[in-house]
């Protein structure tokens, strides 16, 4: 197997990778668009919302906000607390409190606050609801890991393509992070559930074996 770089840009990942079989190559895509753990709010506790929305399509635009994703995180199903509610290990929450003043005024994804300024917003500039003068809205929103085959607000890449050059035998990848980690670690961490699969599919032949 032989990885060559071709460029970086923003949050945009070009690379040839050559020395593998389609079925790789197809397997390492598949596995960024959905099994990279990646957080994204999964829970809100609306405490006020006067707002014109309903507290369902809030709570549905606040979990697409793509938040960054700290690794120091367990996922829910994994971690030790067992709790339905999570621990400080598998969730990080934000509150939202705001009243407009003005006519029309428009909440951003900023106004989010973080508990932990490593998981926040992607993006300042996402638009989450208008209000107008004197509504109000009072949330607390939990992020937790999940993976993209569960819902697509987990999946750590907006695009994860490559083309084939059956000549050559290569496949050039394109990899676009949703800004949730950088696209470098999204391509070491599909190699790295695809080695924990194999490993496990090992095992799982050598219990055949023996019995
Ligand atoms: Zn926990």
């Amino acid at each position: 197997m032989d990885i060559k770089l071709l460029s970086r840009e923003q949050e945009t990942l070009r690379f040839v990778l050559s020395d593998v079989s389609p079925a790789f190559a197809n397997a390492l895509r598949r596995i960024m668009i959905s099994e990279i753990p990646v957080m994204a709010i999964d829970d809100v506790m609306i405490l006020e919302n006067n707002s014109v929305m309903y507290d369902e399509i809030l709570a549905h635009r606040l979990g697409l906000v793509p938040v960054t994703t700290d690794g120091s995180y367990n996922l829910p199903e994994e971690c030790t607390c067992k709790s339905e509610l999570g621990c400080e290990k598998c969730r990080a929450s934000f509150s939202l409190e705001i009243e407009a003043s003005e006519p029309i005024e428009v909440v951003y994804s900023s106004q989010l606050k973080p508990e932990n300024p490593e998981v926040k917003p992607v993006s300042d500039k996402i638009s989450i609801v208008k209000l107008t003068a004197g509504q109000r809205i009072k949330l607390e929103a939990y992020a937790r890991l999940g993976r993209g085959n569960v819902h697509a607000k987990w999946q750590s890449v907006s695009a994860a393509t490559y083309s084939y050059d059956e000549k050559a035998r290569t496949f050039t990848f394109l990899v676009e992070s949703t800004g949730t980690m950088p696209p470098e670690k999204i391509v070491l961490e599909a190699a790295r559930i695809i080695n924990t699969k194999s490993v496990g599919f090992g095992e799982g032949l050598g219990g055949m074996t023996e019995s």
